[in-house]
């Protein structure tokens, strides 16, 4: 396993089209390998190949439920596609190829993703939450796609620490967005936003 280097978002292999991959062969097992390894190494909790340069249809996903998590949830699938998708709400994302900063972006609540494991079985996942979130920012890498897309302006971005790959308390959140305590907080933050997390 290696660290590859992330691209960043001026690259134009970041807004090109990842293609299929046709046979799962040790050149993937050790391209997924890195790509967790990257996705670590750089506390994300999602990374698409196209980020490390690599032009196929191949995202992982890893992130820890709860702070208290002793194992982290990994999800990794070649060639998914989004094939339902249900309800709408603004998401604060960040990327680790724009980093240092976050956006809100429409996303859906729930989508149903189909692909393949590393291990060549073919799975249909219906979910929503954290991983929901993440599952669309990646496959949207495959298409050249970057969050930005989605923003009026680029003045739309806000600066931010990085997050980390643990998730943080509603309170904690609030202490370090310096949200005044008498003021609203959003009402579009359902449970498993990836709070300023790169993905
Ligand atoms: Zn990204």
């Amino acid at each position: 396993m290696a660290v590859r280097p992330i691209l960043k978002y001026d690259s134009p292999r970041l807004r090109m089209k990842s293609v299929r991959v046709k046979r799962i062969d040790p050149s993937i097992q050790s391209l997924i390998d890195d790509m967790i390894e990257t996705m670590r190494s750089a506390e994300g909790i999602g990374l698409a190949a196209p980020q490390v340069g690599v032009l196929l249809r191949v995202i992982v996903a890893e992130y820890y439920e709860e702070e208290e998590s002793e194992e982290p949830s990994q999800t990794v699938l070649i060639n998914p596609e989004i094939v339902a998708k249900e309800g709408e709400w603004m998401a604060e994302e960040g990327c680790l190829s724009i980093p240092g900063y976050v956006g809100t972006v429409p996303r859906a609540e729930r989508v149903t993703v189909k692909g393949r494991t590393r291990a060549g079985k073919d799975v249909r996942l219906k979910t929503n939450g954290i991983l929901a979130h993440v599952l669309q920012h990646e496959i949207d890498h495959l298409d050249g796609v970057l969050y930005i897309d989605y923003l009026p302006s680029l003045d739309d971005l806000r600066k931010v620490e990085p997050g980390t790959r643990k998730r943080r308390g509603r309170r904690g959140a609030e202490d370090e967005d310096d949200v005044p305590e008498d003021e609203p907080t959003s009402e579009a933050e359902p449970r498993g936003a990836a709070e300023n997390a790169q993905i």
